[in-house]
């Protein structure tokens, strides 16, 4: 069979360090997983290149994923909270570019969990849209008689609503089979898959008004969702609230691009950290993965982030280019080394190094 080729972009901070960790577990998959060992691209973006070279997502590096790459991993990016002349996001900008239409998280509580204190058994898959919502960045600044005030555009469209919306319930449908893959213990089994749909249409009538509706109609138009997926609604608010209160009650959780971002965000913490949760940008030709996590300059340079949320993120890469095997395999070693707990990083409770974490993992594959 062909090598993989994978596009490594480790980008700012603790990517530089989580990045190469996942590259080693997929070097160390063993022979017969996959159908030959994969290939590495390394390619440049980020803040720190911007302030280099005055681009943070180089054509270069576009023109390799689409021109080279099977898909891509993506470190993290350390964007300013200011605004800088000339500078955009590079991973919203990929997004964007590549037409990676979701953000597919999946938040499960495992044995990390247990030792971060979070005993519940959650299993929620979040999938965030990924191209518009408040991220189109539509601001303007303006001077009023009272002062300056300044205006943010948010664009929800039917397009996008409903291909995020069929994401939503194709996989509810689908993670009955993967649950059947992934080790038993400490896994829940939801009676009837269920898709939950974030909005804040009592307030944001218009926008959230037709992502409500949209998402509704994809559910209402298929027989087979309506046969075999429940649907509900939570207010945005209220999802967070329940989300703390009864994170086991949730499935599949489908919320417009900045809801999504912060409750992945609260999700996370759930579970025991940032440094577990991944995600894969996907669209139909195209996946990028991607931790959940940012840059993390309070850690970074000292070789203690964890690698988990990466490595789990390259998997999430491999299930989607079809190699379920090598996927199923990474998983596993990760579960493995959280259920033994000797080796761990300091945000899960451990003293362990990045090196360290990655090499536990490889040794467990
Ligand atoms: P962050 O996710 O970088 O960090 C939040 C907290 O979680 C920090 O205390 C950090 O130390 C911890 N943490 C995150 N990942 C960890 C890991 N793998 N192991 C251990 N601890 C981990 O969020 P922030 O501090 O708000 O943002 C920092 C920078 O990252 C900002 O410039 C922001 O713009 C950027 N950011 C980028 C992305 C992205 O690239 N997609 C996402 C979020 C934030
Ligand atoms: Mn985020």
């Amino acid at each position: 069979g062909r090598a993989l080729t994978i596009g490594l972009i480790p980008a700012d901070g603790i990517g530089r360090e989580v990045i190469p960790a996942a590259r080693r577990v997929l070097e160390a998959l063993p022979s017969g997983l996959l159908a030959a060992r994969p290939r590495f691209v390394d390619l440049d973006a980020g803040f720190e290149y911007f302030q280099r070279h005055g681009v943070a997502l180089p054509e270069e590096t576009l023109a390799a994923l689409k021109g080279d790459c099977d898909g891509a991993l993506f470190g993290a990016v350390s964007s300013p909270s200011h605004k800088v002349a000339g500078y955009s996001s590079p991973i919203v900008g990929l997004r964007k570019r590549l037409d990676l239409y979701a953000n597919v998280r999946p938040v499960i509580s495992g044995a990390a969990a247990t030792a971060s204190g979070a005993r519940r058994a959650i299993d929620m898959l979040i999938i965030r849209e990924n191209t518009e919502c408040l991220y189109i960045k539509d601001e303007e600044l303006h001077d009023g008689p009272d002062g300056r005030y300044a205006v943010a555009k948010r664009r929800i469209s039917e397009r996008a609503s409903r291909r995020v919306g069929e994401m939503a319930f194709a996989m509810a449908l689908q993670r009955d089979g993967m649950r059947r893959l992934a080790p038993e213990a400490e896994r829940t089994w939801k009676a009837r898959p269920k898709v939950t749909i974030v909005h804040k249409s009592n307030v944001l009538s218009v926008t959230d008004g037709l992502w409500r509706e949209t998402v509704r109609g994809v559910h209402a138009a298929s027989a087979q969702y309506r046969d075999a997926v429940d649907v509900e609604e939570q207010l945005v608010d209220s999802m967070v609230y329940r989300m703390f209160r009864e994170p086991e009650a949730f499935d599949v959780v489908v919320a417009p691009n900045m809801y999504g971002d912060i409750i992945s965000d609260g999700a996370a913490a759930l579970v025991g950290s940032l440094g577990l949760v991944p995600s894969a940008n996907v669209g139909d030709a195209f996946v990028v993965g991607e931790p959940v996590h940012g840059s993390a300059p309070d850690i970074a340079g000292r070789n203690i982030a964890n690698p988990i949320a990466a490595i789990r993120s390259a998997a999430m890469l491999l299930e989607r280019l079809g190699c379920e095997p090598a996927a199923l395999a990474i998983y596993r070693a990760v579960d493995r080394v959280l259920a033994d707990g000797r080796v761990a990083t300091p945000d899960i409770g451990g003293r362990s190094t990045t090196t360290e974490v990655a090499d536990a993992v490889c040794s467990q594959l």
